[in-house]
């Protein structure tokens, strides 16, 4: 969706609201893509303080799903998304400032809009909850399910060290 801004152009002062949805589906963060999958329609108030300066403010919550850090699930999550900011026009500005990748010429790209703060809004790490115990790196049992028997005392190389001082000290 985009907002046309030349009904606030040369009108100092001026504010509007405008109630807006995103078609964005998904986004690609760290390696990993996020799925929106649930994103209501909200309210972003553009006002022009001069020519070529503007300020918006909005505020939005998208349900995105992702895949938890330690053992891999599905995880459905709710983002805030705050939109409050300032930004700039250019006249005769084709390509978009790399700090306003949502401004096009006086066109305001409400997907490039969220899609922006969603990156910036998005958990370093997701997990499924906060005690998740992982999957076990030797059979790849999810450990909040089940336990399995391996040994994996022994993928930690601190106590493979100890270990063998240990086995040293024995045969002497
Ligand atoms: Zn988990
Ligand atoms: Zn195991």
């Amino acid at each position: 969706m985009l907002i046309h801004l030349s009904e606030l152009f040369n009108c100092e002062g001026r504010k509007k609201v405008y109630t807006v949805e995103t078609a964005l589906d998904s986004v690609d963060f760290d390696g990993e893509t996020f799925q929106i999958e649930k994103a209501e329609p909200f309210e972003l108030e553009l006002t022009a303080k001069t020519r070529h300066k503007y300020t918006m403010s909005g505020h939005a919550t998208l349900t995105v799903g992702g895949h938890c850090a330690r053992c891999l699930e599905p995880v459905s999550f709710d983002c805030e998304l705050d939109f409050g900011r300032e930004f700039e026009v250019q006249d005769g500005q084709e390509e978009s400032l790399d700090d306003e990748p949502f401004m096009k010429g006086y066109n305001l790209d409400v997907d490039q809009l969220v899609c922006n703060e969603l990156l910036l809004s998005l958990p370093m790490k997701v997990l499924c909850r906060e005690d998740c115990k992982g999957i076990c790196n030797r059979c790849g049992t999810n450990l909040n399910l089940r336990t399995c028997t391996c040994d994996t005392r022994s993928l930690d190389p601190r106590m493979s060290v100890i270990q063998e001082i240990f086995n040293e000290f024995k045969e002497v």
